[in-house]
């Protein structure tokens, strides 16, 4: 759909395999973090020789950049639909983001969060004194939970993901949206792992605020943004003290800037700023051909997992739709760090293992670990069967290359 940087990349086999020592590289770990699109690769190359510090200097290149800079905050805000009067704050990724956020929610707010959330979440908000409602097992059950709760106490804030870093899975945010804004709360969506996949606009959602990371959307990493209304980030304590942020400065006192400068204190991240915006608008011309390829390989990936004996793909709620292309699963009397390091010795396949950085989701569900793949723009059906192949092959005959347990890992 769009060319990537890498996408040629070859791995070398651990133990070579009937004479084949590498494999091209099928990384099915998008989740994680993505690989550069190309236009980010050369938007970036471009601006390498020109950046210059932005907002203050007068100097040709100072203005260059200001402007890159300005514009990647335009662009940005195209890409999740910001209403006018919204801001854009760049930060460095989607945990930055949501810790501002919690920096400015009103005193004495309260707060609420589902146990499903990547910690990013939920450390956040459960530092702050947030309440942490439990999921129920199906979406109508979840959302009747978050009705009572929001009648129950004085909430401002709800904290919602876009879509699982487990399961891919999501609430229908604009449903979220009405049931909390009926009890005067504000929601904020982690866009993390959805806005890679799907199309997101706080304007269509009534979503009040959003979070992404630059490096899953196909920018390297270090740039991400939080983007909705201005109040409470006008009045929020500003993110860093620092130049930039103010201004007017004496020794006895300082003036802050309202947002987004209040919160960008220090020189800021151009090049990244660049490459995130770049991703957004490349990202918004593939967003239907995007989707499509995501439920396709999505549904291949599912179908040909759950034909493994032993394998359990894990789910959130028994009446969700639309889940993005993220699946975990686990695999019945398997270690699944074992797994995923086979899959790499023997296949040349990258996935992620472990806990996923939500562990009050796993526990909740009884999974102590599993395994996760993750499919994006340069997923190929090939990637998704070699995974298949692979883990059924682990399943029913083991695996051909010696290795040794140590310390719990696969080593050669
Ligand atoms: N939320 C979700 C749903 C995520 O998947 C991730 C990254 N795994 C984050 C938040 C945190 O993103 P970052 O590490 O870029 O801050």
């Amino acid at each position: 759909l769009l060319p990537l940087v890498g996408s040629d990349t070859r791995v070398p086999l651990t133990v070579p395999l009937d004479g084949v020592t590498s494999l091209p590289y099928a990384n099915l770990d998008y989740a994680a973090s993505a690989p550069a699109l190309a236009a980010v690769a050369e938007a970036v190359t471009r601006a390498l020789p020109l950046y210059a510090s932005v907002h203050r200097g007068a100097g040709y290149l100072s203005q260059v950049s200001t402007a890159l800079y300005e514009q990647s905050r335009t662009a940005i805000g195209r890409f999740v639909g910001a209403r006018s009067d919204d801001v854009v704050v760049i930060t460095r990724n989607t945990t930055d983001s949501l810790n501002l956020l919690a920096g400015c929610v009103p005193e004495g707010a309260r707060v609420l969060v589902l146990d499903v959330e990547h910690h990013a979440n939920l450390l956040p908000w459960q530092r702050a004194g947030a309440d942490v409602l439990k999921a129920r097992a199906t979406v109508a059950q979840t959302l009747q939970a978050l009705t009572n709760a929001l009648a129950t106490r004085n909430y401002r804030l709800v904290a919602v993901t876009g879509a699982s870093n487990v399961t891919g899975e999501s609430l229908p945010v604009a449903e979220v949206v009405a049931l909390a804004h009926a009890a005067n709360a504000r929601v904020v969506v982690d866009a993390a792992q959805l806005a890679p996949h799907r199309p997101f606009s706080l304007a269509a959602t009534g979503a009040d605020y959003v979070a992404l990371s630059g490096h899953k959307l196909y920018a390297p990493y270090g740039a991400g943004a939080l983007i909705g209304r201005r109040d409470w980030l006008d009045a929020g304590r500003p993110y860093l003290a620092g130049g930039g942020a103010v201004t007017n400065v004496t020794v006895g006192h300082t003036s802050w800037e309202p947002a987004p400068q209040r919160h960008e204190a220090g020189s800021p991240n151009v090049i990244g700023a660049l490459a995130l915006g770049v991703a957004a608008t490349e990202l918004t011309a593939v967003a239907d051909r995007l989707a499509d390829h995501d439920r396709t390989l999505r549904e291949r990936l599912e179908a040909g997992l759950t034909r493994i004996p032993g394998v359990e793909v894990l789910r959130l709620w028994a009446d969700s739709t639309e889940p993005v292309s993220v699946v975990s699963f686990t695999v019945a009397g398997q270690d699944p760090g074992l797994l995923a390091a086979y899959l790499s010795a023997e296949h040349g396949i990258g996935v992620r293992d472990g806990r996923f950085c939500a562990h009050p989701l796993l526990e909740a569900r009884g999974v102590t670990a599993g395994l996760r793949a993750s499919i994006g723009l340069g997923t190929a059906e090939e990637d998704v069967d070699r995974l298949v192949r692979g883990v059924s092959e682990f399943v029913t005959v083991g695996p051909r290359s010696a290795y040794e347990v140590v310390n719990g890992r696969w080593q050669p």
